[in-house]
């Protein structure tokens, strides 16, 4: 496919997909959006550090070759004007893989979230977090080690659908009466009405793309999170259609707590995985008191926006936690915090985010040596105390390193 301003690197080959299989080249085509803010200095910083990791790791036998997409800013700058140019679509659906820096989002108003925009039109339904703890990072537990699980939020529905009707439009008008006059709803005169569709279809994929991975990653519980005692029809649904998909599909590998308590005495048979659930609000609780009892967590889109933010808060702060959104076959790994536009250009921030949901990607290309010699590198560099300004005020004894800096010594450290 031809692109307008998108330049496909002349070296490399494309990423294809059969069966729900990737097939991936030695020279695969990546796409990379750069981001707002911040997003120049860790992207830069971040794909230094994985060239040099595939370098090492394949020893020169593999590469990347990048691929420059837009989306925010710089998109509006080379598209005169569009945050969101078609052709950024076009080539996520051509080379399926991707990775993102953040992108700036108005509050009240403007145009719709980018990020959202991007999950919903290429329908990458699953969000994944991973949330672990790296040797060396400060943490307000006392042990972060326990912390350990990937959620996975479903992207596509619940409130951020976007049907919402704001008070006084006769959109609105015309909904609050039908609510009023046809269904014997009450609300307060004048409120802002948001609807939250969940349906089986959506959690039903999600469910089991969480129990998927616990096979495929030898995990030993899927935990579904939900308001269900509050929202029966929605968030009580996504929790029967959770249980339902893993009884259904999973029979063989999975076992509920149900089933552990009435027949096995309350353990779970050795080799299967244990599918329980858990309220959303007692989850942040037990994130903090007991978090070793939890594995892979499966949550609708509000509840996982909130817990992922919150489990990353344990184990070093949203300057580290990766993430991905994932379809059938396009994946975008991105970093999961903003644009902290006050840092812009000051090469003065944590580029681990945005690192480790590169990490992510690798995982997923298949190239988990070149993750794995990342991940120690960088513990080493942590090791050496040599960190960029958010940890270097939180650790004693630390040096305060620049993005650049911290790049060039994590690489520096996968050599030695
Ligand atoms: P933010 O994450 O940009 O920044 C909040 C604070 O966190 C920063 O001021 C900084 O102190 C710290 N911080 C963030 N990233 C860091 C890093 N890599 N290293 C060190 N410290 C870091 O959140 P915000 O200020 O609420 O949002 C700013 C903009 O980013 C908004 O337009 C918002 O919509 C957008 N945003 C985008 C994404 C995304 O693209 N996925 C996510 C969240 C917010």
């Amino acid at each position: 496919m031809g692109f307008e301003k998108i330049v496909v690197p002349q070296e490399g080959t494309k990423i294809t997909s059969s069966n729900g299989k990737l097939n991936v080249p030695d020279n695969p085509i990546v796409g990379f959006i750069e981001g707002d803010g911040i997003g120049y200095d860790i992207m830069t910083a971040s794909k230094r550090i994985w060239d040099a990791a595939v370098n090492v790791a394949y020893n020169g036998n593999r590469k990347i070759s990048w691929m420059e997409i837009y989306s925010g800013e710089k998109a509006a700058s080379v598209y005169d004007g569009n945050y969101m140019p078609e052709e950024t679509f076009d080539a996520m659906r051509e080379f399926l893989i991707g990775i993102k820096g953040p992108l700036t989002t108005p509050v009240g108003g403007g145009f719709r979230s980018l990020n959202v925009t991007l999950r919903q039109v290429l329908d990458l339904y699953s969000c994944v977090r991973p949330v672990r703890w790296y040797r060396g990072v400060p943490s307000p537990l006392k042990a972060p080690e326990e912390v350990d699980v990937v959620i996975f939020r479903e992207n596509t529905e619940d409130v951020y659908a976007g049907i919402e009707y704001e008070s006084g439009t006769p959109e609105n008008e015309k909904l609050a009466r039908f609510l009023r006059e046809e269904m014997g709803a009450t609300f307060f005169e004048g409120a802002g009405i948001g609807i939250k569709p969940i349906s089986a279809f959506g959690t039903k994929r999600l469910v089991r793309a969480a129990i998927q991975y616990a096979i495929d990653h030898k995990r030993k519980s899927v935990t579904l999170v939900h308001k269900g005692n509050i929202q029966k029809f929605t968030e009580g649904a996504f929790m029967k259609w959770g249980y339902e998909v893993a009884a259904q599909e999973f029979a063989e590998q999975t076992i509920s707590w149900d089933d552990v308590a009435s027949k096995h005495n309350g353990k779970v048979p050795e080799g299967k995985i244990l599918i329980q659930d858990t309220i959303a609000d007692i989850i942040f609780q037990k994130m903090i008191l007991r978090p070793s009892e939890f594995d892979v967590l499966a949550t609708p889109n509000l509840n996982g926006d909130y817990l992922s933010d919150a489990v990353a808060a344990e184990v070093g702060g949203v300057g580290i936690a990766p993430g991905a959104n994932i379809g059938d076959a396009i994946a975008m790994f991105e970093a999961t915090h903003g644009t902290a536009p006050k840092y812009t250009n000051l090469d003065k921030v944590n580029p681990g985010s945005l690192l480790f949901s590169g990490v992510m990607l690798l995982e997923h290309l298949g190239w988990v040596e070149a993750a794995d010699l990342i991940t120690k590198a960088y513990e080493k560099t942590l090791d050496q105390k040599l960190v960029t300004y958010d940890f270097a005020r939180q650790m004693i004894g630390a040096t305060e390193v620049s993005t650049s800096q911290f790049a060039t010594t994590v690489i520096d450290n996968m050599s030695r």
